[in-house]
């Protein structure tokens, strides 16, 4: 039955689809870390709806939310208009921000794509500033939208496109492992944000008034990169200096992934705005755009969008929000890390072929190397996508689902659910050891 499914689904669906081409599954059923396909065979999905399932599959907490709407008759989209639900969810957001943006910020419903939110983000901060150019850093994602693919990074993907949009300039992420100066030795991140200042400052690099600068604070699909915390420091300081709204994506590090509500929260900054989508929405369609109240000029109308209102959405992403302070999900979170951490950095004792194993909180990759070939000006063997899909392939043939990402997808990336426990924490690191050990055999 599955294979009639999945030709079905080869024959018919687009070729821009990825994840059925590494994981060739039909999922039936799902619940907590587990997913379960036709033919009965369960898999750990760490792969968690690309991090958007915060509290894992259909979770008591948003399915009794979801069925709680349905129940009530509350009106599943209402556009912008007000609910009793929907003004919980934006009280319920608006307290788990800083104090500094508590009582003031201004929340944008965009959607619901991240995609979309990062496009509002955009246009916000383009009104309030009069700025036109964007920064934005190599490496980065933030959509498959023109305008975002524009300020992604990632210029294999895009190079056929161009161009996209004029006027995003990239700058050098603090990529410590792949040190983009060369440099290495602790000196990426202090040569990057004087990099930035030295150009913002120079009046003739064409780019002096930006409209803002955007960032992941762990660059996720490009390959789980964590910025240095004093850079972030650095760099808030060198944007609020020149008025320069730093804009963080937090779309897939936000709402307790990294172990803290929001990523920036590990460094002490505040950004100007936040970018939220997948957790935010308790596993449902949602994204929002969280700012300073004075950047708000824009006109009524300016960022406009169907599915706004999506109630059920609200009702998720509510349910989830409470759930995780009640449960002290956080600390779950900073738990687990620790245990994949620890097993991860002994496996990278173990095995050459694992070459860096970084990340914050519950997102978590482990860049695949070739000690086979030659080294880069750091020392450091080159990366090793081929190596990285069969162990990806191996995961998935002993029952865990990992994606991949970076530079060659050379990244294993763990994304699962922040409600994992200590055994299926150590389940998963069993699975990812045999496979590892098998790929390279
Ligand atoms: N920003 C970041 C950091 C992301 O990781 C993603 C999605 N992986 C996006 C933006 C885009 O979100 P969406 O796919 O919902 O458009």
């Amino acid at each position: 039955v599955q294979s009639d499914y999945l030709k079905l689904q080869n024959e018919k669906e687009s070729n821009a689809r990825s994840y059925p081409r590494h994981f060739p599954l039909v999922i039936s059923k799902a619940k907590g870390i587990t997913v379960t396909d036709t033919e009965g065979r369960n898999y750990y999905d760490c792969l968690a709806g690309a991090g958007t399932l915060a509290l894992g599959h259909n979770h008591e907490t948003v399915t009794d939310a979801i069925r709680g709407v349905l129940d009530q008759q509350i009106p599943l989209h209402t556009l912008d208009l007000a609910t009793p639900l929907k003004l919980a969810f934006m009280q319920e957001l608006l307290s788990i921000l800083p104090n500094e943006l508590k009582d003031t910020a201004k929340i944008q419903f965009c959607g619901p794509t991240g995609a979309d939110a990062v496009e509002a983000a955009i246009k916000l901060v383009k009104n309030a500033t009069g700025g036109k150019s964007i920064l934005a850093f190599q490496g980065s994602y933030h959509g498959s939208t023109q305008a975002t693919m524009a300020m992604s990074g990632n210029l294999s993907k895009k190079q056929h496109l161009q161009s996209l949009l004029p006027d995003v300039h990239f700058l050098p992420f603090p990529y410590e492992y792949r040190c983009p100066f060369g440099m290495g030795e602790g000196m990426t991140a202090k040569l990057s944000a004087q990099y930035i200042e030295n150009l913002l400052d120079d009046c003739e690099s064409g780019i002096a008034l930006p409209c803002g600068i955007i960032l992941e604070t762990v660059q996720g699909e490009g390959g789980v990169i964590p910025a240095d915390l004093e850079w972030l420091r650095q760099l808030r300081r060198i944007t609020s200096e020149r008025g320069i709204p730093l804009i963080i994506d937090e779309v897939q590090t936000g709402i307790g992934r990294t172990g803290r509500m929001f990523s920036f929260e590990h460094a002490g900054i505040v950004p100007d705005v936040i970018i939220c989508s997948k957790a935010v929405g308790g596993s449902l369609p949602m994204a929002v755009v969280i700012y300073k109240e004075e950047l708000d000029q824009w006109q009524p109308g300016a960022h406009t969008g169907t599915f706004r209102g999506n109630q059920l959405g609200m009702a998720a992403g509510l349910a989830t929000l409470r759930h995780m302070q009640e449960q002290n999900i956080l600390q779950n979170v900073q738990l687990r890390s620790g245990q994949f951490m620890h097993r991860l950095e002994q496996l990278k004792g173990q095995y050459a072929e694992v070459g860096d194993v970084r990340g914050r909180g519950l997102m978590i990759g482990v860049e695949i190397v070739d000690p086979a070939g030659p080294k880069d000006r750091l020392g450091h063997y080159l990366q090793n996508g081929a190596l990285a899909a069969s162990i990806q392939h191996e995961c998935f043939n002993n029952g865990l689902i990992v994606e991949v990402g970076g530079r060659h997808s050379a990244v294993i990336r763990f994304l699962p659910p922040l409600n994992i426990t200590e055994q299926e924490t150590a389940a998963v690191l069993g699975i990812f050891e045999k496979s590892v050990q098998a790929a390279i055999a």
